[in-house]
């Protein structure tokens, strides 16, 4: 081989390297731009989670840190573990539909003092309201829901009743509320009533969110709930309340789509 070909042989060769390359490169360029945009609602990275968790092999994902944090999420994905029991509950100083002093009267003493406060403007303004549940141990959503499966199986069960550890009830940062006259105890009904609207409108003054909106159980689990509401402070509240969002949303949480 002379001299002149060896030469247009490496020419030859370097040239397709050179496209190889070239073709590397486009082809991860457009990768990256092809990528699928992340829902919007999920897009900002601007709040972190409440805190660190790892992915169990049952799906669930467990809590390692920020139990206490009144922010924390809590819901299918967010599991709180069996031991936890939240500090500093109190009875609530409120009217309830029942009589007995039970743990269903308690709050972490925050959301205690937000719920009596709220309680107190809303009669000054003609809303009258009643305390239907609070705080239940994990004990106590155990047995509710175990009684729920043996009267309608666990599949149906989990369709209506939070298994045990995702029931934020056991944070004692919600409660579920109806109005002055006892009717619609979280049930449907309470929804669109003068008191429904009045929490929509001022409950985030108070700390506390409308936990499950209308329309977004592909995101919190949970078909609307206009009872249930959840203490995470003003602050959050306000920004969840006066965007429309969830807690999962705006802590950028993957969303639950039970
Ligand atoms: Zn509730």
């Amino acid at each position: 081989m002379d001299v002149l070909k060896l030469d247009k042989l490496l020419i030859r060769d370097c040239i397709i390297i050179l496209a190889v390359i070239l073709t590397g490169f486009t082809d991860m360029f457009l990768d990256t731009k092809s990528k699928p945009e992340s829902t919007p609602s999920f897009q900002s990275k601007s709040e972190s989670t409440p805190s660190v968790h790892a992915k169990q092999d049952d799906g669930t994902i467990h809590f390692e840190a920020n139990l206490e944090s009144i922010s924390v999420l809590v819901n299918n994905l967010h599991k709180l573990p069996e031991s936890y029991s939240p500090p500093d509950l109190i009875c609530a100083d409120i009217p309830f539909v029942f009589q007995e002093k039970t743990e269903k009267r308690k709050m972490r003493a925050e959301a205690a003092g937000a719920i009596k406060d709220l309680f107190i403007d809303a009669k000054a303004q003609g809303i009258s309201l009643l305390g239907v549940s609070a705080y239940r141990s994990h004990a106590t959503q155990t047995a509710l829901f175990q009684s729920y499966v043996s009267k309608d199986g666990f599949e149906e069960a989990k369709t209506y009743s939070a298994l045990p550890g995702t029931s934020e009830h056991e944070t004692g940062l919600a409660i579920d509320v109806t109005g002055g006259d006892g009717k619609c105890p979280a049930q449907d009904c309470f929804g669109g009533t003068k008191e429904a609207i009045w929490l929509e409108e001022n409950a985030a003054d108070y700390g506390f969110i409308i936990r499950y909106p209308i329309e977004k159980k592909a995101i919190t689990g949970y078909q609307y709930e206009p009872w249930h509401l959840r203490y995470v402070g003003k602050s959050i509240a306000l920004k969840i309340m006066n965007k429309g969002i969830t807690l999962e949303e705006y802590f950028h949480a993957e969303p639950v789509n039970k």
